[in-house]
């Protein structure tokens, strides 16, 4: 009896299940990480390619049955069963990862990968076919995110194969595709705390201008002016404070950032992921931060230091990078990087 609230969809089709070991080009030197095996379709044809696989399965029953599987097998003492959940699990060294990904951890599996170091060869990796158009979007097409231009920062993604329902018992809900990510190396040098925090701004709405979803945005704006006092405070940079003189307050256009609703409506399709990029490279300083924000921030709301972030931000947009009338849908990798830095230049960061 399969748990579908585990993903527990098993490959029945044997050709599918070869098709993607050998998409992996496996060395016999290879240690290999599987995400649950089940009941081990992928794993003894792993086994034939590989030196080692750990496979990680949540559910024990599945965890019995694959071991089962090679026992008494040459394969045997070539394989690692870790019980547990492969997103709480500190991974050992692995080449390749190859899955018939639980679709409910695809997004916290792929950026776990990405996160992991050193990085993988390659991971050949079954999805929905939803996500995986998702990670491999490119600017202007219909299922671009801040998932693709995240996972696409970090490793090239290539789609392999289709794989439809009926490949599976029972059959999933929805139709299945065969991705291959191949992490970057070196790994691009930028903070992905940083990276992820400029991208969730510009994909709240990503048919919105980026001139409309910073400075359009008073909570935005709030949020990028604490950012700058916390980087000041930590720079030992004075901020000039105070209110705002009388004629040059600040006027947010429009707080909750609703002025291109009608342009927009027309355009519903897929906006912000669900609850993609979990932040993994997160906490560790998060109380020192806080500390300091108390410190260096009696904040006046709307004063001087509101100002001169809103300066910033627009000399960012419409003189150093020229994207202010640009919009996140069509913004690609180049884009992104560009405001990034220049941001970072004045000292604006979003992490
Ligand atoms: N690899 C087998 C196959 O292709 O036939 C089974 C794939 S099935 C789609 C997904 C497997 O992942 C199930 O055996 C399920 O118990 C296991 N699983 C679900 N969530 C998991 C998690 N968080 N960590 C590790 N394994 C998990």
């Amino acid at each position: 009896k399969m748990n579908t609230e585990l993903g527990q969809h098993i490959l029945k089709n044997p050709g599918v299940a070869q098709a993607i070991v050998d998409k992996a080009d496996l060395k016999q030197s290879d240690v290999v990480l599987e995400v649950g095996p089940g009941t081990g379709n992928l794993t003894v044809r792993i086994l034939e390619k590989a030196k080692k696989v750990i496979a990680v399965e949540t559910d024990p029953r599945m965890a019995a049955e694959v071991t089962k599987r090679v026992q008494g097998t040459p394969a045997q003492k070539r394989l690692d069963v870790l019980l547990g959940d492969v997103i709480k699990t500190e991974l050992p060294y692995f080449d390749v990862c190859i899955s018939n990904t639980p679709y409910q951890i695809s997004s916290p599996l792929t950026f776990k990968l990405l996160a992991t170091s050193p990085a993988p060869r390659t991971c050949i990796l079954m999805f929905q076919r939803e996500f995986a158009m998702r990670l491999f979007a490119k600017p202007g097409d219909k299922l671009y995110s801040r998932l693709s231009v995240n996972a696409q920062m970090w490793a090239k993604i290539d789609h392999i194969m289709k794989v439809s329902r009926n490949n599976f018992n029972p059959p999933p809900q929805v139709e299945s595709s065969v991705v291959r990510i191949v992490p970057k190396k070196p790994r691009p040098q930028i903070s992905y705390e940083e990276w992820d925090g400029l991208l969730r701004i510009c994909f709240v709405r990503k048919n919105r201008t980026l001139r409309s979803a910073f400075v359009g945005t008073s909570s935005i704006m709030d949020m990028l002016e604490a950012n700058w006092r916390l980087w000041c405070a930590q720079n030992d940079i004075p901020i000039e404070d105070g209110p705002a003189g009388e004629d040059d307050g600040i006027e947010m256009e429009d707080v909750n950032g609703n002025e291109e609703e009608e342009e927009w409506s027309g355009i519903m399709d897929v906006d912000e992921d669900e609850d993609d990029t979990p932040a993994f490279f997160k906490e560790e300083e998060a109380e020192k931060r806080a500390q300091l924000l108390k410190k260096g921030s009696k904040r006046k709301k709307k004063g001087k230091a509101a100002e001169t972030v809103r300066r910033k931000v627009l000399k960012v947009l419409e003189q150093d990078t020229e994207l202010a009338e640009k919009r996140a849908r069509l913004c690609d990798e180049g884009d992104f990087l560009k405001l990034l830095y220049a941001f970072n230049v004045e000292g604006i960061h979003f992490n």
